[in-house]
């Protein structure tokens, strides 16, 4: 892969975000603030239209998912129940001068780790293989290593390069903290949820009993979760304030292989059909045991080939029946036919949804020669369409073109440019996703149609006034 040219790619989108509206850098004009982004006008176009996509997909055309928008601060009892306050860290590193904290790979060179390893073919650790006197030599030959990296590259804040002026690597917790009320003591500190997931298990109960669901069947959420991540970056992609949408669902132990297998169908149904993912360009990868969360049996990463590397995209999670037990302990699920008691199994489909933000115009960039194209499915374009009077200084044309532009917009976004040339508003269009073109010019006048064109082909044709409304919407059901 030519890294140049994709390094490029992410300049690109980046630089159309801002320019056009879709993502602007967060707090802009007093300096920003790190890694956070605010959606601009068509961002939260195209972030709603993903969000209702999905919402229509997994929730409103099924009729085992319902949904809940639950509190993002919930009562510090859940974080304590749901492991999150112990085993949600992170191994880091702190420089003792200045307190910044690292992971140690900040430090390594790429070859460093693939260098340990011939190392210690050649002279392997004289304790027996895999004992723990082993593993603290392989450790002591590790941090060796970082020492000698730290003295060459020092904090990158202070500078300061003695590896004796850091600590060694330990736990650090991810979530953020506040304090809820008027007084910062310990009774009232909380926490930012760092995933959707437990608002979801602790209305467990409240949900099944309302809606009278029986087994299997999920509940959806979509909202913000927070991570105090400490190396965060690449645009939307890894921000400390994120956007999710997940559902859990709720299964009998027997059944877990064959719900997992069929929401990882579903995942890729949605990532090709919806989004419009080359699906080339993503990798299932099976999570070995010690990467995987605490609370899961299985777990595949769905990664995509991102311009800054293949990452992670989404995730699918076997959850077991962890979270419902620690939750509600002496209450399980009773199930309404047989009378049977148990706790249900969970299998977890995780989106992020910046990061489908992100990968739908990655997806969609194209280039034709000076033109930018951003080939959106239509469903996802912030708007649907664009209207122009052909000349801006002909008032019948203006008031034709602007009483289309009305009707329209009752039932889509749709877009108005009376400015320059027909030319440079199909090209301002085009970058910014819009399917189609409508232009009113002196025929129309008299035959009462005008000229549609069409995004990906260039295409013209013509429409009868009366038919727009219901040729667009034909349209758009592709
Ligand atoms: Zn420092």
């Amino acid at each position: 892969m030519n890294t140049k040219k994709d390094n490029n790619l992410m300049d690109k989108i980046v630089s159309l975000a801002k320019r056009r509206g879709f993502v602007f850098p967060g707090s802009e004009i007093y300096g920003g603030l790190s890694n956070s982004y605010d959606y601009g006008p068509l961002g939260v176009e195209l972030k709603r239209n993903i969000e209702q996509l999905w919402w229509d997909r997994f929730v409103h055309r099924r009729d085992d998912m319902v949904g809940v928008d639950a509190a993002v601060i919930m009562n510090p009892k859940v974080w304590e129940a749901s492991g999150h306050l112990e085993n949600f860290t992170d191994p880091l590193i702190e420089c003792k001068k200045c307190h910044s904290r690292y992971r140690d790979s900040d430090f390594y060179e790429p070859n460093d780790l693939t260098n340990l390893r011939k190392d210690l073919q050649k002279q392997p650790p004289k304790s027996k293989p895999l004992s723990a006197g082993f593993m603290n030599e392989v450790a002591a030959r590790m941090n060796e290593i970082l020492e000698k990296r730290i003295s060459e590259k020092g904090c990158i804040k202070c500078n300061n390069k003695n590896p004796k002026d850091f600590t060694e690597e330990r736990q650090f917790n991810l979530m953020l903290r506040a304090h809820l009320g008027p007084t910062e003591e310990k009774a009232n500190k909380v926490y930012f949820r760092p995933e959707i997931a437990q608002a979801m298990f602790v209305n467990f109960k409240l949900i099944q009993e309302t809606m009278r669901k029986k087994l299997p069947f999920g509940i959806a959420s979509q909202g913000k979760s927070f991570r105090n991540e400490i190396t965060p970056g690449n645009f939307i992609f890894r921000t400390r304030e994120f956007n999710l949408m997940e559902f859990e669902y709720f299964i009998e132990e027997k059944d877990w292989e064959k719900w997992f297998e069929y929401w990882r169908k579903e995942m890729k149904e949605w990532l090709t059909k919806d989004l419009g993912v080359n699906y080339k360009k993503v990798h299932e990868v099976e999570i070995s045991p010690e990467e995987r969360a605490h609370y899961s049996k299985r777990t595949i990463d769905f990664e995509y080939e991102y311009p800054f590397g293949q990452k992670e995209l989404y995730g699918l999670a076997y959850r077991t029946d962890f979270d419902l037990k620690n939750h509600f302990k002496d209450a399980p699920y009773r199930d309404p036919d047989t009378g049977k008691e148990f706790f249900p199994h969970v299998i977890e489909p995780t989106f992020g949804i910046d990061r489908s933000v992100l990968v739908t115009l990655l997806e969609a960039y194209h280039e034709d020669k000076d033109r930018v194209v951003l080939k959106l499915p239509p469903k996802l374009a912030p708007y649907k369409a664009a209207v122009f009077p052909l000349l801006a200084n002909k008032p019948e044309l203006v008031k034709l073109a602007r009483k289309i532009y009305d009707d329209l917009r009752q039932k889509f976004t749709v877009a108005w440019d009376d400015r320059g040339n027909i030319g440079k508003r199909y090209y301002s269009q085009d970058e910014i996703g819009t399917p189609f073109c409508i232009t009113v010019d002196f025929e129309s006048l008299e035959k009462e149609d005008v000229t549609v064109r069409v995004r990906d082909t260039a295409k013209q044709e013509r429409i009868p006034i009366k038919k727009l409304s219901e040729t667009l919407n034909s349209k758009l059901e592709r």
